[in-house]
């Protein structure tokens, strides 16, 4: 091949890389809003494709045998996960994903390290290495940790045992010194070992002590290590495409973290250092009641189908229940009854709302409900005061009124929904036990509260059965 040949190829490379980065980025920007988050999904996916055909045409491939069989595999397994996974185990789901994002990275800088050794690898080069070592071992035995603790293989109770805190930043402060070492002299063939070994451990360490209930937050934080260690397998093999994709996840995940972070009204040391997620103030306080003895007023499916009947305005807040009972496609069909009688509806959504930031646009947009119904927390905050009637669903800590009026609550200075501002507010759930924060909730024997016991999916086609005869 002359030199002109090669470097018109080379050119197109980089120019097809561009594109395929460009289709990321704006695939990024549409996964933004719910009206074109499918449409963002496909364009990455194409990005995607683009990507991977290019690099290995310009890796000239010799062999493709193992390529097409881990595609073949990789897609079907995808295939099978993408329909079969229920929408409340996706983030053990991602967990996964980020962990195998990690290995990958790490498996790159082992790969690297090995084939070109290290008398062949300058100063930048080991500093990828090591870091992308560094990054994707502790990403993928934390994500491991983080989906045992979300399907229930480790306990969610913090784990902790004397002095893990500084073991964590020794051996932490201890890894960084060894990857700064293994970059001045690489020669010292333990010390790649010694990384690898030890961010296992790390990944470990730092994701034990924390709750079962705070893992979400940290896999949105793993998911930006697995982004980074991207990044840094991209230097290693020089690859722009991985370097640019690899830091949009990284700033994604960072963004997302930091998201939550703000929602919970909670720093994310404290998420990692807090240890929220266990003991007495966490899910597991399963059979706890109400402590204080308010009057709890029970309201039936008749009764509600008159009320909104008569209402105006109604707002529907749904929360983690509602994604438990898979009733978005019931709530829809409320909605619809409500609509048809002249009821205006409109879909409450507080953004730590179920278990995963999005969860309940994406329900609700499985169920096919206009996105222009679906008012973010800042939007229908000022709404309440004009509502008549707000359906709570399976939600509670969003709609805790202890986030504003206590001081000693958990999630005091948390962002909540202010649904008591309007002049009926009936709950939907099973029990009067506690949400995610183990806390009860005043609301419920508040003087304009109802509360509806049952099974949220049971309990809404009920209420469609009464609004149709009520017809
Ligand atoms: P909560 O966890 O506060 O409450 C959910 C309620 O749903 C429970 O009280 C439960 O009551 C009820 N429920 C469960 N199953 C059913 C069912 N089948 N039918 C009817 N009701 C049911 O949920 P929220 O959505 O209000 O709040 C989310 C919480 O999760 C917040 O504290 C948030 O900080 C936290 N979180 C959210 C993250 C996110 O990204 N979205 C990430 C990390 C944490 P009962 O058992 O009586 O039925």
């Amino acid at each position: 091949m002359g030199a002109e040949t090669t470097s018109f190829l080379d050119s197109a490379i980089m120019l097809l890389y561009l594109v395929a980065t460009s289709f990321f980025i704006l695939g990024i920007k549409r996964l933004g809003s719910a009206a074109t988050a499918r449409s963002g999904n496909q364009l990455a996916a194409i990005g995607m494709l683009l990507g991977v055909a290019v690099t290995l045409f310009d890796q000239q491939i010799l062999r493709y045998e193992w390529i097409v069989a881990g595609m073949v595999l990789g897609g079907l397994i995808g295939a099978v996960l993408a329909r079969s996974v229920a929408m409340t185990s996706m983030p053990e789901l991602v967990a996964l994903f980020n962990g195998l994002g990690g290995a990958a990275s790490a498996l790159v800088a082992w790969g690297e390290w090995e084939r070109v050794g290290a008398a062949g690898l300058g100063p930048d080069a080991l500093v990828t290495i090591g870091l992308s070592l560094l990054i994707g071992s502790i990403t993928l035995t934390g994500s491991l940790m983080a989906f045992g603790k979300l399907n229930g293989f480790i306990t969610g109770k913090p784990i902790t045992f004397p002095a893990q805190n500084v073991l964590t930043v020794v051996l932490m402060v201890g890894m960084l010194v060894a990857s700064g070492l293994f970059a001045w002299n690489p020669s010292i063939e333990m010390l790649f070992w010694i990384i690898l070994g030890g961010s296992l451990l790390l990944g470990v360490l730092t994701v034990l002590p924390i709750g079962g209930a705070d893992m979400p937050v940290v896999i949105s934080l793993l998911n930006s290590y697995s982004g980074l260690a991207a990044s840094m397998a991209g230097f290693v093999l020089n690859n722009p495409l991985l370097i640019v994709s690899g830091a949009l996840v990284g700033a994604a995940g960072l963004i997302l973290t930091n998201i939550m972070c703000v929602a919970m009204n909670r720093s994310l040391l404290n998420v990692l250092f807090g240890g929220f997620g266990g003991g007495d103030s966490s899910p597991a306080m399963e059979g706890a009641g109400p402590a204080t003895d308010m009057i709890i007023k029970e309201t039936s499916a008749d009764d509600i189908a008159i009320q909104c009947g008569y209402a105006s305005k109604v707002v529907i807040v749904p929360g983690y229940g509602l994604a438990v009972a898979q009733a978005q496609h019931v709530v829809k069909e409320v909605a619809t009854l409500l609509e048809q009688k002249g009821v205006e509806v409109l879909y409450g959504i507080h953004p730590v709302a179920g278990r995963m930031p999005g969860h309940m646009n994406v329900l609700l947009a499985e169920a096919d409900v206009p996105y222009d119904q679906l008012y973010d927390m800042e939007q229908i905050n000022s709404e309440f005061s004009t509502t008549d009637v707000v359906l709570i669903i399976g939600a509670n800590d969003v709609v805790n009124p202890a986030a504003k009026s206590n001081p000693g609550s958990p999630i005091y200075g948390m962002p909540v929904l202010n649904v008591q501002e309007a002049g009926r507010t009936i709950v939907f759930k099973r029990s009067l036990k506690p949400g995610f924060a183990g806390i009860e909730n005043e609301l419920f024997g508040a003087e304009q509260n109802q509360m509806f016991f049952g099974d949220a999916k049971k309990s809404l086609q009920d209420l469609v059965r009464a609004l149709k005869e009520n017809e």
